[in-house]
């Protein structure tokens, strides 16, 4: 592939040439510059459409950069005020921080995906077994999924545990 530049040049030395094979009459020649000419035509063109390529390429690059500024300044402005939180021993989301310094309340947002500037409101599963206690879950991925302490329900979960009570 030529650069433009080069092509353009190459042109206007073939035009001096082309004239010059006008002024003495000379058919061969003529047609050597002719042949020539398509030729640097042809690349030029080449050259134009890969620049045309990599322009639409780099536009479409600008537009996900934007978009991606867009939606991280998006996740600041939603997600501010939230912080980590620690509702049940062990158990980490991200949380509404109430300014008076009480409970966080809920919804409360996936760590993982928070991390990952995502938001994700945690659901509540309850318990369904001994084995299978209750647990918070991420929309987003399953793996995120994150079981509570055994006997911990949902009104811990908003209110914190009565004091006292011991869940193991
Ligand atoms: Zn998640």
């Amino acid at each position: 592939m030529i650069e433009i530049g080069t092509a353009i040049s190459s042109l206007a030395a073939l035009k001096t040439i082309f004239e010059g094979a006008v002024a003495v009459r000379d058919d061969t020649k003529l047609m050597e510059v002719k042949l020539a000419f398509q030729q640097q035509l042809f690349e030029v063109q080449n050259a134009m459409l890969a620049m045309q390529g990599a322009y639409a390429k780099l536009l479409e690059e600008k537009r996900e950069i934007e978009d991606a500024n867009r939606r991280s300044q998006q996740f600041e402005t939603e997600m501010q005020g939230h912080a980590l939180f620690e509702p049940a021993p062990g158990v980490f989301v991200y949380a509404l921080q109430p300014s008076d310094g009480s409970r966080p309340k809920l919804p409360y947002f996936c760590h993982p995906c928070y991390k990952a500037r995502k938001q994700s409101i945690l659901s509540y599963e309850a318990a369904i077994s001994a084995s299978q206690p209750a647990a918070l879950h991420c929309p987003e991925q399953a793996a995120h999924r994150v079981e509570l302490p055994r006997r911990w329900r949902r009104e811990h979960l908003i209110n914190g545990l009565p004091s006292g009570e011991h869940t193991e």
